[in-house]
């Protein structure tokens, strides 16, 4: 007799904690058929269960200690292919993050190959007994629910009896036992169509340059080996025609799309265009789906049922199959990268190392690159295709400058928000039933509240920021945390002068200005206020599209991709917000968001105009965006990039300290920069320091910055190494004082 042999396996898994340690468990013998490398499972770490991922498998475990079992399998196959898996580890190791909390990000909580979308009992009337009576008094349940049918002509949910009996589906199961109704079961599909405009089909005919792009972006396809694009067409020359052709000769080998949009809900007209070409075979992935839409669109792209994947920054990790091209339209917004928490990726790099492993063209576009992507084309690691003309015979717009400095002085009016000029197009442009859109990059009524005697001003008591004022509400609030004061206060809490103003101008101000000007104007305002929900924003943008809105008013979020034909005139209300913050960007953003929001002039037949309101028209950020002219002014933020060693000259790592006791971060932040080892030669550290924005939701901020130039280090591996020796997890160490401590790789802003 031999005894049966058992083999025992042993699986590591990783979990969503901030530790690069696995854990070792030995696997139930009925688990073992499905226990694969990327297969999600759920197991004792400490006293709780945790849902983990299977990172390796092997016959004997090197950890000696006493191996639990494995408690749950979440998936019945792994939810990452062999490319997912890598690319999940490439930014396990780029970012510093655990590969646990890359998983998190990848693959969110509720998703499941296993999902099934929610079913409902629908019942239909079909006859009364023959003997009515008898079924009144000997089941009146049955009877009352009969006679509530009757009237139905339609099936109605059996949840909607609750009133007539205790257990509406059991009383319904024993009628239809009896014939009497016609009980069934329905699947509930979530809805996924969210944030598309109807579909709109096209006549498309390509130019001669818009062709030779594309024969280009068609070869890189068919080499099927890893090719990387920098799109650069100017607002309104067709890209999206380019991205629809391109994809669809994707689909012609067999491979699959995916597109990422900055912000989804922004771009309702783009997804509606790939609606109306690839219809069902598109799924739209976005932070608005419901959970159940989102499950239930998941579960589908992991059954291959979509070829095209629309989405924000996390559509990069849509477990497709077969990836073929990846766009990422608009490359140079900020909102590709993700913040908080860790992996704090780009989605834009991340594109490129996915593109990289799955030999797929990815094109990175954009009427105004980011100043990385346009640096790369220079040095030929992206290959530049270039767009200059509009789409369609439209013309570039004709762009006039407002000096308000000398507008005021001119005016007598000291604090003027709207120019003659301004004011005189807005005008002409009503009267022609033109359309119009105005950007003011700065939401509420007066971001400022200051005293008039002494000159205290009302900051958010979390944040090292003033309070807005709101005139919807009337309240003041504080737009990086939740703080509201619901009411203006009387007095001066320095001085208590009753001498109260409100300085600056936001969206609700320049609503209020125009509608005193033009009382019959149809205006709307879209800003984070109004656009509260989705719906919300799709429901005005589609009024303006149908021109039921004549002015459109709003922060950047008008900026990005829209097209209306019937808009030509744009204002931009203060084009220097933002210029003089303190941080290597703020140049390069100011820039792109003029460019871009004067883009939306005009961009049919119709001939546009801009009128650009500024203190600054010597800036050349001022200047070169009005002229549009990407090149002179990018060459100009590049020398001052290289002369100041910022990206893209080097590679920028920010460490972040905040904590709530101000001394405790302090201390920390300086404890960590005095344990650093002398820096290598080209490894440039500045700090700790306090971060512009000191305070942000109760707690004190404090940075430390490393740039290594990329003279002495062109694939940032020694930042890298350098790092990993004295910034790991177990260098920080434990969060003490209740100090937090992250590393930021690649940081989007030092603010
Ligand atoms: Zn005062
Ligand atoms: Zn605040």
């Amino acid at each position: 007799m031999h005894r049966l042999f058992s083999v025992v396996m042993f699986a590591d898994v990783a979990f969503p904690i901030s530790s690069y340690q696995t854990f070792t468990y030995e696997i139930p013998g009925d688990f073992l058929p499905h226990i694969k490398i990327g297969v999600r499972v759920r197991a004792p770490l400490g006293r709780r269960i945790v849902q983990g991922i299977v990172v390796a498998k092997h016959k004997t475990a090197q950890y000696r200690g006493k191996i639990r079992p494995l408690a749950a399998i979440v998936d019945d196959q792994p939810v990452l292919d062999q490319g997912l898996w890598q690319l999940m580890q490439w930014i396990s190791q780029y970012y510093l993050t655990p590969i646990g909390q890359v998983a998190k990000t990848a693959l969110p909580k509720g998703l499941s190959t296993r999902y099934q979308p929610p079913t409902q009992w629908l019942v239909r009337f079909r006859a009364f007994p023959a003997d009515r009576e008898r079924m009144e008094r000997r089941a009146p349940a049955q009877s009352k629910i009969l006679k509530h049918l009757e009237t139905r002509e339609e099936p109605i949910p059996v949840s909607e009896l609750g009133l007539l009996a205790a257990s509406p589906l059991t009383v319904c199961r024993s009628l239809a036992e009896k014939g009497f109704v016609e009980l069934f079961e329905e699947v509930r599909l979530p809805d996924v169509t969210g944030f598309t405009f109807d579909p709109v089909h096209k006549e498309i005919l390509f130019s001669k340059i818009q062709k030779s792009i594309l024969s280009d972006l068609i070869s890189g396809l068919k080499a099927k080996s890893f090719q990387p694009f920098l799109l650069h067409g100017v607002t309104g020359s067709g890209k999206t025609e380019i991205y629809i052709e391109l994809a669809q000769q994707a689909l012609n080998q067999n491979r699959t799309v995916i597109l990422l949009l900055p912000e989804i809900s922004l771009t309702p007209q783009i997804a509606g265009r790939f609606r109306a070409v690839f219809g069902e075979a598109v799924a739209l992935w976005h932070s608005k789906l419901s959970p159940a839409a989102r499950a239930w669109t998941w579960k589908r792209i992991c059954s291959g049922d979509f070829k095209v994947v629309i989405g924000a920054r996390s559509a990069i990790f849509a477990p497709i199959k077969d990836l073929g091209l990846i766009v990422v339209d608009e490359e140079q917004e900020h909102t590709y990268k993700q913040e908080s928490p860790a992996p704090r990726y780009h989605a834009r790099d991340v594109a490129l190392m996915r593109g990289k492993i799955h030999q797929a063209t990815v094109v990175l576009a954009s009427a105004t690159p980011s100043l990385e992507s346009y640096y790369n084309q220079n040095l030929g690691k992206l290959k530049y295709l270039h767009l200059p003309e509009r789409f369609g015979g439209a013309r570039y717009p004709h762009v006039h400058i407002v000096n308000m400095e000398q507008e005021q002085e001119e005016s007598g009016k000291p604090g003027q928000v709207l120019s003659g000029l301004l004011l005189e197009k807005i005008e002409d442009r009503l009267t022609k039933k033109e359309q119009i859109i105005l950007l003011q990059n700065r939401r509420g009524y007066a971001p400022i509240l200051r005293c008039g005697d002494c000159g205290e001003i009302e900051m958010c008591p979390n944040c090292q920021v003033t309070l807005t004022y709101h005139r919807v509400g009337n309240n003041l609030r504080c737009h990086f945390c939740a703080f509201t004061r619901p009411s203006i206060p009387q007095q001066c809490r320095n001085c208590q002068s009753p001498n109260l103003k409100l300085f600056g101008v936001g969206t609700q101000k320049v609503e209020d200005l125009i509608l005193e000007t033009f009382p019959r104007a149809r205006l709307a305002r879209l800003d984070m206020d109004t656009a509260h929900s989705g719906t919300a924003l799709t429901e005005i943008l589609e009024q303006f599209a149908r021109r039921e809105i004549d002015i459109l008013l709003g922060t950047q979020m008008i900026a990005k991709g829209l097209d209306f034909g019937n808009a030509t005139l744009v204002g931009i209300i203060n084009g220097d917000t933002g210029l003089f913050l303190p941080d290597f960007r703020s140049g390069e953003r100011v820039f792109q968001l003029i460019y871009q929001a004067a883009g939306r002039a005009g961009r049919h037949r119709k001939p546009g105009e801009v009128v650009v309101q500024t203190y600054n028209p010597d800036n050349p950020v001022i200047k070169y965006a009005t002229r549009l002219d990407v090149k002179k002014y990018y060459n100009i933020a590049l020398s001052e990039r290289q002369e100041l060693n910022y990206p893209p000259f080097s590679w920028m790592v920010k460490v972040e300290f905040n904590g709530k006791k101000k001394t405790n971060v302090e201390q920390k932040a300086t404890i960590v920069r005095r344990s650093l080892p002398r820096p290598y030669k080209g490894l440039e550290i500045l700090g700790p320091a306090f971060c512009y924005r000191e305070r942000l939701g109760g707690r004190y901020r404090m940075q430390i910055v490393f740039k290594s130039s990329k003279t002495v280090d062109p694939n940032g591996t020694k930042l890298h190494h350098y790092l990993r020796q004295n910034l790991g997890p177990e260098k920080l160490g434990r969060n003490r004082g209740g100090v937090n401590v992250f590393l930021d790789i690649d940081p989007y802003s030092l603010l």
